[in-house]
């Protein structure tokens, strides 16, 4: 079963439960649009590479298409189209105004130089172009990807069409119109989801402890924030290893550490763990935040969670979602979980479009208000249609769509 397939199990279930008529399922089970690009760069050593690229936007009914661009060396297509359709349903939980897209470009940056890399992201936008725009489909960044390629992305887009364009583009930096509050975004989301988890399970913040998988931005700004609500993180990882500390890090200081060694590795008073022990741990919550794929069948009835947070996009199968259930073990899903991100940038691109600026603390305000909103009316469906969190956030968000798809005439 590729990963598109996978990711349908349990947008199936909501709509099984829900009693959705066959079009309607139809409509969201299929990508509007999907784009291949060539994307030819002049390297450094004089010779030309050509890169592959894809763009996604699975649904407009919403809204513009809104979602990331990653850089990594396995990004493919059908990849990418569940990353957009991820999106969809993200923003439809969030209750944003858009739909869902997603980019991505097969290649390791850390092996290209700056020039090169910008070179790759120029020659990106030149070959989305006719399909992007402020109104349209609206990129940000993603895995390997930062408010410096935004810009480059940003400027070359404005000088395509001959026009300032900030709001085409969110993740930007602050001087070409980005928000405060946007780097730490996801991160800010999926403390205030584990949270909202915690309170229901009646876990103040002081007696619960985490582990967090990853140490990107996501990652990182999970186990900082995490420190800063009172939760002892003991467990880190990044790809080249996992740390434990019983007595729980300065997640701050690690970032620190990280920034001069590149690792979370070494850190000192850490004993080294596997990637395998920091997922079993036994923890009150378990914040996976580095990618898809990481909790299967092998490994899922190892986990010792009272919760699991979804940082990363699509971290859990549906055949560990099943075994996680009979656990009893409570995973509050990436569509809700991971979607401060997305919502900061809908209010970057909202300042884009005013031309009219909000402090930082308006802005973790209103994402924190939206987020709650949305596990809360998350955990009603589930209550509602005994349904686990993840089939009841596609409920909430096929509603929304469904609603849409009516009143626009396509279903
Ligand atoms: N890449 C992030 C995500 O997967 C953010 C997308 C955005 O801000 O548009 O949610």
């Amino acid at each position: 079963m590729n990963i598109f397939e996978m990711a349908q199990i349990p947008l199936n279930k909501a709509i099984e439960t829900m009693k959705l008529d066959a079009g309607a399922a139809q409509i969201i089970a299929n990508p509007e649009r999907t784009l291949e690009v060539a994307i030819p760069v002049k390297m450094d050593d004089g010779t030309t590479k050509v890169f592959t690229g894809y763009r996604s936007q699975h649904s407009t009914i919403l809204g513009p298409a809104k979602g990331g661009v990653r850089y990594h060396q396995n990004v493919n297509m059908d990849e990418v189209k569940t990353l957009a359709f991820w999106m969809t349903c993200k923003c439809a939980v969030a209750g944003l105004p858009y739909g869902g897209g997603k980019g991505g470009i097969i290649v390791d940056p850390s092996k290209l130089s700056k020039r090169e890399l910008e070179a790759l992201t120029r020659g990106f936008i030149d070959k989305i172009a006719p399909i992007i725009g402020e109104k349209r489909d609206i990129p940000a960044p993603d895995m390997n990807t930062n408010a410096q390629i935004m810009g480059w992305m940003m400027d070359e887009y404005s000088k395509l069409t001959g026009q300032y364009e900030p709001g085409f583009i969110t993740g930007k930096a602050i001087a070409v119109g980005g928000s405060l509050g946007r780097t730490a975004a996801t991160g800010r989301g999926v403390v205030v989801a584990a949270l909202e988890a915690l309170k229901l399970k009646g876990i103040a913040p002081a007696d619960a402890t985490a582990a967090v998988q990853g140490f990107g931005n996501v990652g990182s700004w999970t186990a900082k924030l995490f420190c800063d609500a009172g939760v002892k993180v003991v467990a880190l990882s990044d790809v080249f290893g996992a740390i434990y500390n019983a007595d729980g890090f300065d997640c701050y200081a690690v970032d620190e550490y990280v920034k001069k060694t590149g690792s979370v590795v070494g850190y000192p008073g850490s004993h080294p763990i596997t990637n395998a022990e920091l997922l079993a741990m036994k923890v009150t919550v378990l914040a996976p935040c580095a990618m898809e794929l990481q909790i299967t069948a092998d490994n899922a009835d190892a986990v010792q969670a009272e919760i699991i947070c979804e940082g990363a996009n699509g971290p859990t199968t549906p055949d560990a979602d099943a075994i996680l259930d009979a656990k009893g073990i409570m995973v509050v899903p990436d569509i809700l979980a991971n979607g401060g991100g997305v919502t900061v940038s809908y209010f970057e691109w909202v300042q884009n479009l005013y031309r009219y600026f909000w402090t930082e603390e308006e802005v973790i305000e209103k994402q924190t208000a939206m987020m709650i909103k949305a596990f809360k009316e998350v955990h009603a469906k589930a209550e509602q249609y005994g349904v686990d969190m993840r089939v009841a956030a596609y409920i909430v968000a096929l509603n929304s769509l469904v609603e849409a798809m009516k009143i626009r005439g396509m279903c």
